[in-house]
């Protein structure tokens, strides 16, 4: 039985989840990119429009329109019971001020959207839209004779190819930077791509517009690294820059920040702790308590595939029982695809 199928089964047996039911709880879901209906990228990292729409219309309609991160845990430190949502948007895509806050403006909702401040600045493209990008525009019919890329050939010859070789290659990214970079470049040469990959970040000036919406912002490192990759001072530059460069650009407090990829240990909340941000989130999957420590939050993925029934309609059961937690088990510690 697939994953797919099991989850359908399980949410036939959910329980329920809606505002004021059940002891004090956070949930926080955490989005990425909002695509435009008919987008197919090749690497797909995030919600459709329409979907991210029924979510909101959902929750607003059982009572739990999401909240900022600081507003959920101002709401679980007041010790009132019940269940409250809180939104996150990783990474600062333009695409979430274009398509995210219209949105948030119709279902009364608010989210945390966490910004990668020296991409943004330098307007370089994160590791993973260069890796898509790359592949992409492949001339050479396949990967191979790259050392790190794993013995076998990875065809290339159409999307669902395409998309096969970028899954088999996404965990060889996992390295420090320079290492991370030197593979992206080698792989370029040797597919025969020369024009760079676009930057699909928002400007400074676009991201304006999330706290002017009364949006919380937050940092998401300078770059993007795998931070456990780093030693204690880099982590430093990369944590506490970004907080800072975002206080500075935006010109409002910087109260949260995202671990990218999740990828976190002692050093990395130390870091997050001294940047001066007062809660910081993980992907680790599961609610958040009265009391939870505040640098390593618990977050949920709310990806569109795990909100439509087996005949690729929008669930609106599926998408509760996701929002329940219903499946953290199922999914093991991670929740899901992150970046
Ligand atoms: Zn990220």
């Amino acid at each position: 039985m697939t994953g797919h199928w099991a989850r359908w089964l399980l949410s036939l047996a959910r329980v329920s989840v809606g505002a004021g039911r059940g002891p004090a709880r956070l949930t926080i879901l955490r989005h990425h990119r909002v695509y435009a209906d008919a987008e197919r990228p090749l690497y797909r990292l995030g919600v459709s429009e329409s979907v991210l729409d029924r979510q909101l219309a959902l929750l607003a309609e059982v009572g739990l329109a999401p909240v900022t991160v600081g507003e959920g845990l101002a709401r679980l430190a007041s010790g009132r019971p019940g269940h409250v949502v809180a939104l996150t948007f990783d990474d600062g895509y333009l695409d979430n001020a274009t398509r995210a806050l219209p949105a948030l403006a119709r279902h009364g909702a608010r989210a945390t959207f966490y910004l990668t401040a020296g991409l943004m600045e330098s307007r370089r493209a994160p590791w993973w839209d260069v890796l898509a990008h790359v592949l992409e525009r492949a001339r050479a019919p396949r990967v191979e004779g790259l050392a790190w890329a794993g013995a076998a050939p990875l065809p290339l010859g159409g999307d669902a190819a395409r998309r096969a070789a970028l899954a088999a290659l996404l965990p060889r990214f996992r390295v420090p930077p320079p290492v991370r970079d030197a593979r992206l470049a080698e792989l370029a040469i040797s597919l025969g791509v020369a024009e760079p990959a676009p930057c699909e970040l928002a400007t400074w000036e676009q991201a304006a517009a999330f706290p002017r919406a009364g949006m919380e912002v937050g940092g998401h490192t300078l770059t993007h690294p795998h931070l456990t990759t780093l030693d204690a001072e880099d982590q430093r530059l990369e944590i506490g820059g970004s907080v800072a460069l975002v206080r500075e650009r935006l010109g409002v407090p910087c109260p949260g920040f995202a671990y990218p990829g999740g990828d976190h240990d002692e050093v990395t909340v130390a870091m997050a702790r001294e940047s001066g941000v007062a809660h910081a989130v993980t992907t680790l999957a599961g609610d958040n308590r009265a009391g939870a420590p505040a640098w390593t939050l618990h977050r949920r993925g709310l990806n569109e595939g795990a909100c439509l029934d087996p005949a690729g309609r929008f669930s609106r059961r599926l998408a509760l029982a996701e929002v329940d937690g219903a499946f953290d088990r199922l999914r093991g510690h991670d929740s899901g695809v992150a970046a």
